[in-house]
């Protein structure tokens, strides 16, 4: 399928009630090329406003994170768990990412990562465990057939936490590391 293809779909999609309530969908934005894929939590007010991934403060603050290992985010394919705002960006409920889900594998199918980094506890729990915690286990990359994930908080996180910045920035020099390692860009 195509990229085009998959947006139609998640516009036209109505197994959850949010399509009721946000403006526009987000897909995901970047390179679809790309063997780097970033998976957030679900679009924000500014996101929801202009259907763009990452834009308001925390996708700010995403592109220094990438900036500091020499990455830039026309170079990676960022996404999110859910494709439309949950009102007052109150958390996922299980239905909605449940509902939303299929559309992640398909764009998985399309993009063929070969690293995932999941950005925050809500996509950690959503595609490793139920239970995953991210002060026991951020930077700890996980291989599955092929691909490797690598668990990080959420700039949003880091925002609201400064003490969190020098773990993240560990778990950035584990993914520069990887990206070398593979010889991926
Ligand atoms: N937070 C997310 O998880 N995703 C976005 O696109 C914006 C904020």
């Amino acid at each position: 399928m195509k990229i085009s293809k998959l947006e139609q779909q998640v516009k036209d999609c109505q197994k959850c009630e949010l399509y009721k309530s946000r403006n526009n969908i987000v897909l995901g934005g970047g390179e679809v090329k790309s063997k780097i894929m970033l998976v957030g939590e679900a679009p924000g007010a500014e996101e929801d406003r202009q259907g763009k991934v990452f834009v308001g403060a925390s996708g700010k603050l995403l592109d220094k994170m990438l900036s500091s290992i020499g990455l830039d985010r026309s170079k990676v394919y960022i996404t999110n768990i859910l494709k439309c705002r949950p009102p007052s960006n109150r958390n996922p409920r299980a239905s909605e990412k449940d509902a939303c889900i299929e559309h992640l594998r398909e764009q998985y199918r399309i993009i063929q990562p070969k690293i995932i980094v999941l950005l925050g506890g809500i996509a950690c729990k959503a595609i490793l465990e139920k239970d995953f915690s991210l002060m026991r286990s951020h930077g700890e990359v996980t291989e599955r057939k092929g691909t490797y994930f690598i668990p990080t908080f959420h700039p949003s996180a880091l925002l609201r936490n400064a003490n969190l910045k020098p773990l993240a920035y560990q778990d950035l020099k584990i993914l520069r590391d990887l990206i070398a390692k593979e010889n991926i860009l």
